[in-house]
């Protein structure tokens, strides 16, 4: 299949750039499951020190790094406290009881985003009766929601609750650093209110591959042993490992500019009439967007864009998501909002 021009179906789909792959190609490797890839370490210790947290550990996928981090808090029987749109209950298949032996409270937050009145009550009574309340989950950016950035007061007002109740708290940070870049809130300012926080490398940073987990020494321990029995030792891992530490040297700032393109395709569906955003205004890199019948199923006007070179993701009936990521320039997302504005009468 020769490439769509215009790819907005996820900010996964980038391709590592010609200086990324240089720094690939040159990247020092040694066997990481012996410990002697230089290149993973540096990627390691550059992750602690961007989330300040004492250590991280480098995974192949969000997924598996987000899992590894609930097997590391909870023991088989526990309950995880998360969003009922969270993409370690709803995107993982099933991980948390495959994987943990552990169950799940998911709870309605608001566009995905829970927050202390709602988690209030909902930690289980001690007594043999009740699964044990062991974790809470939080998203950021949240992605099923909107693609919203958790407010910092409402996440440390989650975080001082859970602590004092003796629970712990996991960040899946896939796209931290799109929240990072549009709060103006330094990665370690949110990091402080987690024990252990995931970041993806592979998605809006267009690094090919890769994810870490970030934490307390102890914890990351933990997670290097889970690692490797969930089959994530890797051994020349610096190749990729390179890659990633090229993203989080070079690609972050210019996040700003996938949100600012997000805005042009947000106001473009405003524009439409059949199409509005499903959560409202759009803060990050993602715009999802309600279909109205009228216009057609949501795989329907998918089809539609194709035909004009513009992929969008079909992910409900009735929903459509696009995203914004380095392989989309500022004149492509132009093109894709007029292809959106041409998909029904305009707005006055
Ligand atoms: C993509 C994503 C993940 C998992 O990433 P993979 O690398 O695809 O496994 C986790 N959380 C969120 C919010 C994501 O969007």
């Amino acid at each position: 299949m020769t490439r769509p021009a215009i790819d907005l179906r996820s900010d996964t789909v980038t391709r590592p750039t010609p200086a990324m792959r240089k720094a690939m190609a040159e990247a020092e490797v040694g066997d990481d499951v012996y410990d002697e890839d230089p290149t993973v370490k540096a990627l390691e210790r550059r992750t602690a020190e961007l989330f300040g947290m004492e250590a991280a550990l480098f995974m192949p996928s969000g997924t598996m790094t987000n899992q590894v981090a609930i097997g590391v808090h909870v023991a088989p029987g526990d309950e995880v406290l998360c969003d009922a749109s969270a993409h370690i209950y709803v995107w993982e298949g099933g991980g948390i009881a495959r994987l943990s032996n552990a169950t799940t409270r998911p709870i309605e937050g608001d566009r995905g985003l829970l927050s202390l009145g709602l988690l209030q009550g909902k930690i289980r009574p001690d007594d043999c009766h009740y699964a044990r309340t062991r974790l809470v989950s939080l998203e950021n950016t949240q992605n099923r929601g909107g693609g919203w950035v958790h407010p910092l007061e409402s996440v440390a007002e989650i975080s001082t609750w859970a602590r004092s109740n003796g629970l712990a708290m996991h960040l899946d940070g896939a796209r931290i650093m799109n929240a990072v870049v549009a709060s103006g809130v330094a990665a370690r300012e949110w990091a402080r209110h987690f024990d252990t926080l995931s970041v993806c490398f592979s998605k809006g940073l267009g690094a090919p591959v890769g994810s870490a987990l970030a934490g307390s020494g102890d914890l990351i321990r933990k997670a290097h042993r889970l690692r490797k029995a969930f089959g994530g030792g890797m051994r020349q891992a610096g190749i990729i490992a390179a890659g990633a530490l090229f993203a989080l040297e070079n690609h972050v700032e210019r996040l700003a500019e996938d949100h600012a393109n997000a805005q042009i395709l947000a106001h473009a569906v405003e524009q439409t009439e059949g199409l509005s955003l499903e959560s409202g205004p759009v803060e990050t890199n993602l715009v999802w967007v309600t279909v109205d019948p009228a216009l057609g199923t949501a795989s329907e006007v998918a089809a539609q864009l194709l035909e004009v070179g513009v992929l969008v993701s079909a992910l409900g009936p009735q929903v459509l998501r696009a995203c914004t990521h380095l392989d989309v320039s500022r004149e492509q997302v132009e093109v894709a909002a007029e292809a959106i504005r041409s998909l029904g009468s305009r707005r006055l």
